[in-house]
């Protein structure tokens, strides 16, 4: 028998958990589907701090702290008890950072404070650099948050190899037998940094690989901070250490308990971590866009574009053609827990009302300037 949903997920960490929650709420029939199950990608792995970002008011900073905002009353209000609104205190990675905050100040466009090193130093942080407080930041249990958005849609473990559209119906092919029966009208990809079920080459789709501990402790640390790796508070005897830097890795490799106790070796000159015990290494790939902005909308069918017109790689601009029914949700860099909830809620007006999606996080913004390259 076949079984047909309005949305089919890709995906089951972050993006494609606050989706379904959001199209759910709309009287969606949602299905999310995982290779590894919920959380299993980048999502696990996330210190998922939601906190704004500083700068001097370039355009992701002010999206991002429209997210931030729309994030903070999101999680309060839907899963409060896995948002652990402890602040959050962004502080200088250096000297010449430190001369920098002082311009980042005027564009803080969210509740802040300023924190002197002897505040800091008061609250168990070794640091000599005044920096800003957050006080409405914090950070989430990620795993949980997305286990919960997703307590009430089915999710099922299946790895989708192949999407057939066929009288504008997809069927997923994945390994397994039970595949074939299952449909749906839409299909959002919500896969992070693996994109091969459609091109998607001019979102320029990457990951960064990252790795989290969780170090059990006494430490009395009230607060969660981010200078260049994250810190968070000690939520219920333990503290979470993570970091994403490493753009080389290409493919997911085993975690490192190495990496995690080399992140204690550094966050050792923030906060005394001489009884920081190990106990869990996280890691996972963070997926970013070409430009950091985040991937929200329509996938325009890139093989007919480039057959249909040649011109179009020395400048052409014709109308574009989108792939019917095929979403993307993804690009959410280092900041998914944070762009996330804002980004469903567009992505299902879109869906579900019309709404024209957000330019800045559409991706048509990257496809003709990708085709001139080819
Ligand atoms: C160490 C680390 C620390 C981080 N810290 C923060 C932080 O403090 N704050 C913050 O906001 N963000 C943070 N991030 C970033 C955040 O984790 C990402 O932005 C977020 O995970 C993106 O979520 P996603 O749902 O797009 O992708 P993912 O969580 O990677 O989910 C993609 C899912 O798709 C599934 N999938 C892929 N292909 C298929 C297929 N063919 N069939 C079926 N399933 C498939 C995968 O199994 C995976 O579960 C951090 C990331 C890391 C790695």
């Amino acid at each position: 028998m076949h079984k047909t949903y309005d949305t089919i997920i890709i995906g089951a960490g972050i993006a494609g958990a606050t989706a379904a929650y959001t199209l759910t709420q709309q009287n969606q029939k949602v299905l999310v589907l995982d290779k590894n199950g919920i959380a299993s990608g980048g999502s696990g792995a996330a210190g998922a701090f939601v906190s704004p970002k500083i700068g001097k008011g370039s355009a992701l900073q002010t999206l991002t702290n429209e997210a931030f905002s729309f994030a903070k009353a999101f999680y309060l209000s839907t899963c409060p008890e896995y948002f652990h609104q402890t602040g959050v205190i962004r502080i200088p990675k250096d000297e010449a950072d430190a001369g920098k905050f002082t311009e980042y100040e005027k564009f803080n466009d969210t509740k802040y404070e300023n924190y002197t090193k002897e505040k800091l130093h008061s609250l168990g942080i070794e640091v000599d650099f005044d920096s800003f407080y957050f006080p409405d930041a914090g950070d989430c249990d990620a795993p949980h948050v997305c286990e919960y958005l997703l307590k009430d849609i089915e999710v099922m473990i299946l790895d989708i190899v192949e999407l057939i559209q066929e009288e504008n119906i997809w069927s997923i092919v994945g390994r397994g037998d039970l595949s074939p029966t299952i449909k749906a009208k839409n299909i959002i990809l919500a896969t992070g940094f693996e994109s091969n079920l459609a091109d998607l080459r001019y979102m320029g789709i990457r990951g960064t690989w990252g790795t989290r501990g969780d170090f059990s402790s006494k430490l009395a640390l009230n607060v969660s901070m981010h200078q260049s790796m994250s810190v968070g508070a000690n939520i219920d005897g333990i503290i979470k250490l993570g970091a994403t830097h490493e753009k080389e890795v290409k493919d997911v490799v085993p975690c490192s308990d190495a990496q995690a106790l080399s992140l204690k070796e550094k966050a050792s000159g923030l906060i005394n971590t001489s009884d920081l015990e190990l106990v869990e290494t996280y890691c996972g790939m963070r997926a970013g866009s070409k430009d950091y902005f985040p991937l929200v909308g329509k996938v325009i069918d890139v093989p007919y574009m480039l057959e249909t017109y040649p011109a179009i790689v020395r400048g052409a601009k014709p109308a574009l053609e989108y792939i019917d029914n095929l979403y993307i949700f993804n690009g959410l860099g280092g900041r998914g827990f944070v762009f996330a909830p804002l980004m469903a809620k567009l992505l299902a007006e879109y869906m579900l009302e019309g709404t024209e999606i957000d330019k800045r996080v559409n991706p048509d913004r990257l496809f003709l300037k990708w085709c001139r390259k080819l």
